[in-house]
């Protein structure tokens, strides 16, 4: 379990209020306790108790305090290492396929929640953008329009000057366009699901950590918490990249690595007209994150990874004007108002991690940083196998627990992995400079 709260984050500043989650006190019986209150388990929570299912959601600390309540608020119904043909070439025709159309509905599960439950998030769906940096990524960008075109998706190809007005930078070769994607407040689309699982009839209990998860002889489990405990038939572990040692290889099934975000002031209505003017999200097709996206009040909102990880303050609001710069010169200078981090929980192979690591147990988790449309998709699955969905059913695959070779040394290593994309953006930087 992690104790660091985000210390200024935009999200939590300007979040709408979070329903009264109380502390567990006492023992109780359920047919199925969660643990984690993020998009996962909330999403879990609401599936499950709608189809009647008695469901109890235990939370270490508030309902979004891990990366649900910390993201950028990009909805992207695609994975990210991972095309369709990939998938296809991974687990063959059938399952890849309907993996495929369980990726390809994501988006719209989550747009579909916010209208149902009437979750205030300032939700835009209104596209999601992978523009192209340079040349060189320029096929891998069609490859992926055309492989989600040849689908029935709605993807289109932006050419360069398309890109340019719809971005506001001609910093850009051209751009898929994902029109199921768009942005979200994501603590407040968060409390929004806390809300709803309560309002399903879900329990729901913050600043309770499950601090033991015990097999119960003759079936079932119990979860300890500090002030009691719940004896539940299932239990559904949904703490991703905050896992704690609760039970052996979760969090050893990904590495939990810390990105940066930060936000401008409100940027003026002049520049607003200028820089993604329709309020469309990004990522670029850069190897490392560069995503932008605004605020409901018009604060440009970036961040991703550093070379050097100190995470100050100071570093990470450097990068957020460097990173404004580069791409929108006319805004000219900005004050960052913001700036905070949270641990996106990657995998070794890039996919998401579907477990059942012992009868009456699962898992969902590793959504290498595309959870908000995964995540609340995979609750759903959760929900749905805990309630008997035949397992050749399901459109991903179980997997063991684990699975990341010296986890203790991951993150150190993972980030020295990723210097050759630092290199190889710097280097197309670099070219482009000298080509312009
Ligand atoms: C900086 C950043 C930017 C991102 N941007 C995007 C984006 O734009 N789009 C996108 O799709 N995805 C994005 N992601 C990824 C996305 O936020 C996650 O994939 C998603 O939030 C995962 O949800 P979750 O419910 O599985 O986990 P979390 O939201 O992390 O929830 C896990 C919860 O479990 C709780 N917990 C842990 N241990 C215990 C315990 N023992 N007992 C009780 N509770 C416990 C934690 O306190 C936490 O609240 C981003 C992530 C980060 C960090």
């Amino acid at each position: 379990m992690d104790t660091a709260a985000p210390a200024s984050s935009l999200w939590a500043a300007t979040a709408r209020p979070a329903p009264e989650t109380p502390p567990l006190i006492g023992e109780r019986r359920a047919d199925v306790a969660v643990v984690g209150a993020g998009y996962t388990g909330l999403s879990a929570a609401i599936h499950l108790a709608r189809a009647g299912t008695d469901v109890v959601v235990l939370e270490a600390r508030q309902p979004g305090f891990g990366a649900s309540g910390r993201n950028h608020g990009q909805v992207i119904p695609t994975l990210g290492a991972h095309g369709p043909d990939d998938l296809v070439r991974r687990l063959g025709p059938e399952k890849g396929e309907r993996m495929n159309d369980w990726i390809a509905g994501t988006a719209d599960l989550v747009f579909g929640l916010i209208e149902e439950f009437d979750i205030d998030c300032d939700a835009l769906q209104v596209g999601w953008l992978m523009p192209v940096d340079s040349p060189a990524r320029q096929a891998y960008v069609e490859g992926r329009h055309d492989q989600w075109a040849a689908r029935g998706a709605q993807v289109r190809m932006l050419d360069r000057r398309e890109t340019a007005e719809m971005v506001g930078s001609t910093a850009y070769y051209g751009a898929w366009l994902h029109e199921r994607g768009g942005n979200i407040h994501p603590l407040s689309y968060t409390h929004g699901l806390a809300r709803a699982a309560l309002a399903s009839g879900a329990a729901v209990h913050g600043e309770t950590p499950a601090t033991r998860l015990l097999p119960r002889r003759g079936g079932g489990w119990r979860v300890e918490t500090p002030a009691g405990a719940v004896e539940a038939e299932a239990v559904i572990l949904a703490t991703n990249a905050y896992s704690d040692a609760l039970y052996p290889g979760i969090k050893e099934s990904v590495v939990p690595f810390r990105l940066f975000l930060g936000a401008t002031r409100p940027l003026s209505d002049n520049v607003r007209k200028s820089v993604l003017p329709g309020r469309q999200s990004l990522s670029d097709s850069r190897g490392v994150l560069w995503p932008f996206r605004y605020d409901r009040d018009g604060r440009l909102v970036t961040g991703g990874d550093h070379v050097l990880p100190l995470f100050s303050r100071e570093q990470s609001s450097r990068a957020v004007i460097e990173r404004i710069r580069h791409n929108f010169p006319q805004v000219g200078n900005v004050e960052v108002e913001y700036v905070w981090d949270g641990k996106v929980a990657m995998t070794m192979d890039r996919m998401p991690r579907y477990l059942e690591p012992a009868p009456g147990l699962f898992a969902g988790l590793g959504y290498n940083g595309r959870g908000i449309a995964l995540a609340t998709a995979m609750g759903k699955l959760l929900a749905e196998r805990v309630r008997g969905l035949d397992e050749a059913e399901m459109p991903i695959a179980k997997q063991k627990p684990g699975g990341v070779p010296l986890h203790g040394l991951a993150v150190p290593l993972a980030r020295l992995a990723l210097i050759p994309y630092f290199l190889r953006d710097f280097r197309a930087a670099f070219s482009r400079e000298k080509r312009s």
